[in-house]
């Protein structure tokens, strides 16, 4: 990736001030607390290949992150800022995805890095939803946590003209693992028979579906098999960082979500896809049930081509069986996961599990649409 070089001495001297800037003592995070304990596993194999101490790792199949160092917790948790020059990634250039270093979730591939000379490890595009954004304390710049455990990694410049795309993610090297290409020889074979760049961690496989009110919705994904994770959130409109209120006036573009992460070894994008076109009305336009308004439209937001033919294929079934769908496909763009009162709302209240299985793909349509002898 190629960067601008009449910008380079400007971005110099912003990379500066942005670390003399950067408070270096550890400061308290509101929400810090709400960190809670992560179930995203890696491969043994993986752990052992990184840095640091593994005296203390239980040796099995699958373990969890190593326990973070007292630095790495002064930036993950407390948000601080290392060094720049000084972390092990930032002129990195093998191929790979960059995991979180505390809970392992794919957060960047290395194609996006960049050499922004700044001194820390530069992006300029995340692995969708991977990544959330929040504006920071100091009321000026836009913090960048992951989205699965809320570390701290960084902050999101827009603006710089660096790359085409415009975008820099400057991420602690601390905050990130490497996991090379090819460090897991299976799961390197397997994305390159399907081209698939990203390797097949556990929990690695992301899909967006719109059905409706999306508590029923994530219900549905939390109990389907081969699901890691399933969040209600926004997608496919123009608001940044919406909330429900704003969203729920259908002015935003938005329809209600479900960013549901999934094991590749487990289940497939396929498999998810057929489950969302049984547990929504795919023929109903801009509404579900009770539920009007463009929020509710039924969409499937793919994140490549392999996703988009695939959602193509059912659709074209479903057509053949009579249903008339009404499923946008929309490429995915953002995702902005809805305020913590929306999780697990089903779950937690009993209410909003609305959404009943119907087997769409063993049943015609409507008898009217049979052609009888
Ligand atoms: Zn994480």
């Amino acid at each position: 990736m190629s960067v601008q070089p009449k910008r380079y001495m400007k971005f110099l001297l912003a990379c500066v001030l942005f670390f003399l800037l950067t408070p270096s003592m550890p400061r308290a995070s509101a929400g810090e607390e709400n960190i809670s304990a992560i179930s995203n596993r890696i491969t043994r194999e993986q752990v052992m290949s990184m840095p640091g101490n593994h005296d203390a790792i239980h040796v099995s199949d699958h373990v969890s992150m190593p326990p973070l160092t007292t630095e790495e917790e002064r930036i993950i948790l407390h948000k601080g800022t290392e060094m720049p020059f000084s972390g092990r990634y930032w002129k990195e250039t093998a191929s790979g995805t960059y995991i979180c270093r505390r809970c392992g979730a794919p957060l960047y591939r290395s194609d996006d890095k960049f050499d922004s000379g700044c001194g820390w490890p530069s992006f300029d595009d995340e692995i969708p939803g991977a990544v959330r954004r929040l504006p920071d304390a100091d009321g000026q710049r836009t913090e960048i946590t992951c989205a699965a455990c809320g570390a701290h990694l960084g902050h999101v410049f827009e603006g710089e003209h660096l790359t085409r795309k415009n975008t820099r993610h400057c991420v602690n090297s601390l905050a990130l693992t490497l996991i090379k290409e090819g460090q897991n020889t299976s799961d390197a074979k397997k994305n390159a028979d399907n081209g698939v760049k990203t390797p097949n961690l556990p929990c690695s496989g992301v899909a967006y579906f719109a059905g409706g009110c999306f508590w029923g919705v994530e219900d549905a994904f939390s109990k389907t098999a081969g699901v890691c994770d399933a969040v209600s959130g926004y997608a496919g409109g123009s608001t940044v960082s919406p909330d429900y209120e704003q969203v729920c006036t259908g002015r935003t573009g938005h329809a209600e979500t479900v960013r549901v992460s999934f094991d590749p070894a487990r289940t497939s994008f396929e498999e998810l896809a057929r489950t969302f076109f049984e547990i929504h009305d795919p023929t109903q336009v801009d509404r579900q049930g009770p539920d009007i308004g463009t929020q509710y439209r039924s969409v499937i937001f793919y994140t490549d081509k392999a996703q988009k033919e695939s959602a193509e294929k059912l659709i074209a079934r479903l057509r053949e069986l009579g249903y008339d769908v009404a499923t946008q496909l929309v490429p995915f763009t953002s995702f902005y996961p809805a305020e913590d009162y929306h999780q697990d709302f089903a779950a937690r209240t009993g209410r909003g599990a609305c959404h009943m299985r119907v087997p769409r793909f063993e049943l015609p349509a409507r008898p009217t649409h049979v052609l009888l002898p």
